[in-house]
């Protein structure tokens, strides 16, 4: 079905959870943020419902997300009933990977379709600091299990900020030796506003991805790599939505570049969201909400239809450069 702007929505984003075993410096307060009550969240079979109703306007792609998705008891079951439901054809998952050793096979068998790693440096402070709480080797072993099990693509989100100084060619380079789907997505302000979050960031630290990738071929070429070449085709991963594709010649994976901020992709999304708590959220970057758990409970599956088409009508066109949101990163789900 097409929203009010003449996009396909074919993409739902489902938060399984606002809890984390991470407390990444952007995306949550070191405390956590505040848990939603046991009936507040949406149960196992409810989301099932949700995602049924969803195949009606045409949702064909299913994200699984959180907080950190793996937490959920019953994500696994969740997994095995969206891959039998009529008109679901893909699910993935984004995750920041720490307990895929254990889970990586389970998650495959049921159907999972592939997973989003993410990792925001490979410098191991600095990953203690972003996250927290967070040791880089459990991530790195989240990565290998991915691999392991067969995941094809396996794609690797790192988070661009310029005050963190990353190593993006670094980065880049893990997509040579291995299938990996390297994408750099630049730094997204929400929540509290910049700043007001506790970590001092603010747009300045924006990295636009056109500077990002000169600033990888200048200091791959001073390496005497090849510079990033554009993927043709028949090598972009599965899923490559809106980011834009570049791989080093002859490497097994690629690297991608999205640009919410600095090259915006509203005229071409083709997505909604649903929080934890059972709120249709139609952009990431608005307020504006839909209580599908509320339309749920108490009018049953046809509520929640309306709820969908409502959703449709008012997605905006674009998000206007909003700056901060009322939920948290981890509240809506990335
Ligand atoms: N816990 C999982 C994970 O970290 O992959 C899934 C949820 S997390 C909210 C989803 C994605 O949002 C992660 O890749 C994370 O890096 C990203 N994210 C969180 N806050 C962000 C921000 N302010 N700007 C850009 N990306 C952000
Ligand atoms: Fe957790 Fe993911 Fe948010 Fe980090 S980005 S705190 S891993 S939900």
């Amino acid at each position: 079905m097409k929203d009010g702007h003449g996009r396909v929505i074919d993409y739902l984003r489902i938060s399984l959870t606002d809890r984390c075993n991470f407390r990444c410096i952007y995306c949550m307060p070191a405390e956590g943020v505040c848990m939603m009550g046991h009936d507040e969240i949406l149960r196992i079979e409810e989301i099932e419902a949700i995602a049924r109703v969803a195949t009606r306007i045409g949702i064909r792609s299913v994200r699984l997300t959180g907080g950190e998705p793996l937490v959920r008891k019953g994500v696994v079951g969740l997994v095995r009933s969206l891959r039998n439901m009529p008109g679901i054809e893909n699910i993935s998952m984004t995750t920041n990977g720490v307990l895929l050793p254990q889970m990586a096979g389970e998650l495959k068998e049921a159907g999972l379709s592939r997973v989003n790693i993410s990792l925001d440096t490979l410098d191991p402070e600095q990953f203690e600091f972003i996250t927290r709480v967070g040791k880089i080797e459990s991530t790195l072993k989240g990565i290998d299990a991915a691999l392991e099990a067969g995941f094809n693509p396996v794609k690797i989100n790192a988070v661009t900020v310029r005050s963190l100084n990353q190593d993006f060619l670094a980065f880049a380079k893990l997509s040579i030796d291995r299938p990996l789907h390297v994408r750099f997505i630049e730094y997204m302000p929400v929540g509290e506003s910049t700043g007001a979050d506790g970590t001092g960031w603010g747009k300045q630290d924006v990295v636009p991805s056109e500077e990002l990738l000169q600033i990888i071929n200048e200091r791959a070429v001073a390496q005497g790599l090849p510079e990033l070449q554009p993927t043709d085709g028949s090598h972009k991963p599965l899923g490559w939505g809106p980011a834009r594709y570049f791989e080093f010649p002859g490497a097994q994976g690629t690297v991608g570049f999205i640009s919410p901020l600095s090259r915006h992709f509203c005229s071409e999304c083709n997505r909604l969201r649903l929080t934890a708590d059972g709120k249709l959220r139609p952009c990431l970057f608005s307020d504006r909400e839909i209580d599908v758990r509320a339309a749920l409970r108490e009018g049953g599956e046809e509520a929640v239809y309306d709820c969908f088409l409502k959703a449709l009508d008012l997605k905006p066109d674009e998000h206007h450069d909003k700056v901060g949101t009322e939920r948290k990163m981890s509240q809506i789900g990335g």
